[in-house]
């Protein structure tokens, strides 16, 4: 937990009181500051009393009283309209900051890593951090991903603070600056919260505002957003996973080339490790190399480390091999872009997809559908779904996620050998049927392990 000095004798605010805003209220009266908590929530607000936290209703509070409002990054604040507290907080002349803002006030000894985009990010900031940690450096990992800013541990000078960066954050930072800001990609998400595409360009370009003057900032040019931000930012080290560059750090064959200065040098072959498979993830090793050798590690010893990074939960998690089969959890994958990602890594498919369905369903993954030996379509997408394979997939209807994989299973391994896969990628939010993607994943990760043990998994 980071303690904040700074702020003991004075009343800070906090609007929202998930992981993240609870961490905060914690630390700040940990510190000494008397805290106002606050979540539209009751049940929220009810669990903040029990721990000790006072609640004030920052409806009607004089907002004049708190040095500052923390603001929850998950509460829209201007769009689609002005959030009424911010409207309050603003017209008493508050700052609304978040978290990452007050971390980096707390521990200006520390080096940061900062890192953004549309996709990527979590994958980027977990290998950021093993690469740190594997080349023996001590490196805190959090902020959007696991334990929220303030949760953190306190580093000393050398340490570094790998941050994952929502728009939302980045839009609710002030004077924090980074060593190294990465900016993966950028693509149209979240437009509703931002008020259009500008907004949130503007709020992704903020990383690469409040990058240090001695900093480094890597930038992917894959997409024309990100493009025509490079191009505004001379020193910026560009990053490719589909061309070759004149100078940068790029995989397009899944080659990682390292031609920062002098020649392309060829540093690591991406295409054999596990844990990073497909293009997509050949631009997060790109920046996560960038990144990790701007903050002074050895190029070669990073390579080691990119090859063996264990991976996250999740995201085309292999969880088994069973029969010569794989059995891959995509649950991260609630849209069809993402699916695709995982997709096209395989050639034969046994596909569990559904769930609760997004705008334009599956007709984008068209393309790859004769990788698809058979569907197994679970939710409340499962009929929408059937049509768009009608004649093109052959498919099951299967209800619920153990019907799916129990039949996915079960067909793979009368039908295929080695080199298939069973995968759960399904293009679809969890919430019809579970409580998030995790836990869509961990129940798709329990029944695969029942299968090859014959055991329930343990809780
Ligand atoms: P984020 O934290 O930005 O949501 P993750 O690292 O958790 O990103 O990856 C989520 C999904 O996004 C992955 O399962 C994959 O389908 C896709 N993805 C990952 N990296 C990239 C990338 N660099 N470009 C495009 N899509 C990606």
């Amino acid at each position: 937990m980071i303690e904040l000095p700074f702020l003991a004798s004075h009343t800070v605010a906090v609007m929202g009181l998930g992981r993240s805003g609870m961490a905060s209220a914690e630390a700040l009266s940990r510190s000494g500051a008397t805290v106002w908590a606050w979540d539209d929530d009751g049940a929220r607000r009810e669990e903040a009393a029990a721990r000790g936290i006072p609640v004030v209703d920052l409806a009607s509070a004089d907002l004049a009283v708190p040095a500052m409002l923390l603001w929850s990054p998950g509460i829209p604040h201007t769009h689609p309209r002005p959030h009424p507290v911010a409207m309050r907080a603003r017209a008493a002349g508050r700052p609304i900051i978040c978290d990452v803002e007050l971390l980096a006030r707390a521990q200006p000894q520390a080096t940061y890593v900062a890192v953004t985009g549309t996709n990527g990010k979590s994958t980027t900031t977990a290998l950021i951090a093993h690469i740190l940690r594997t080349t023996g450096r001590r490196a805190e990992a959090g902020a959007n991903l696991g334990t929220p800013a303030l949760a953190l541990a306190p580093l000393v000078r050398g340490g570094v603070y790998v941050l994952e960066l929502s728009s939302y954050q980045l839009e609710l930072i002030d004077t924090a600056r980074f060593d190294v800001s990465v900016l993966l990609n950028v693509t149209p998400d979240h437009l509703g919260r931002h008020g259009g595409m500008d907004g949130y360009l503007a709020a992704k370009r903020r990383i690469l505002d409040h990058a240090k003057a001695s900093g480094t900032i890597v930038i992917g040019v894959d997409d024309g957003p990100c493009r025509s931000l490079f191009s505004g930012f001379a020193g910026a080290v560009p990053i490719s996973a589909q061309a070759e560059l004149e100078r940068g750090v790029y995989a397009p064959e899944g080659l990682l080339i390292d031609h920062r200065r002098a020649a392309p040098q060829v540093v690591l072959d991406l295409r054999p490790i596990p844990t990073l498979p497909g293009r997509h993830n050949w631009q997060n090793a790109a920046a996560a190399y960038a990144a990790a050798c701007a903050v002074g590690c050895d190029p070669r010893a990073v390579c080691d480390a990119i090859a063996s990074y264990p991976g996250l939960p999740h995201r085309q998690e292999l969880v088994a091999t069973i029969g010569g089969i794989a059995y891959v959890n995509d649950s991260k994958a609630t849209n069809a872009d993402a699916a695709e990602k995982a997709l096209v890594c395989y050639d034969r498919i046994y596909w569990i997809a559904g769930g609760l369905p997004k705008e334009g369903g599956i007709e984008a993954l068209r393309p790859h559908f004769g990788r698809i030996a058979h569907a197994f379509l679970i939710g409340q997408a499962a009929d929408e779904f059937a049509g768009t394979l009608e004649g093109a997939v052959p498919h099951t209807q299967c209800g619920n996620l153990a019907t799916a994989v129990a039949r996915a299973h079960a067909m793979a391994q009368a039908e295929d050998g080695k080199g298939a896969v069973v995968l759960l990628s399904p293009a679809c939010a969890s919430w019809d049927q579970f409580a998030s993607f995790e836990a869509r994943g961990d129940a798709f990760r329990a029944a695969v392990e029942k299968l090859r043990t014959g055991r329930e998994a343990r809780p």
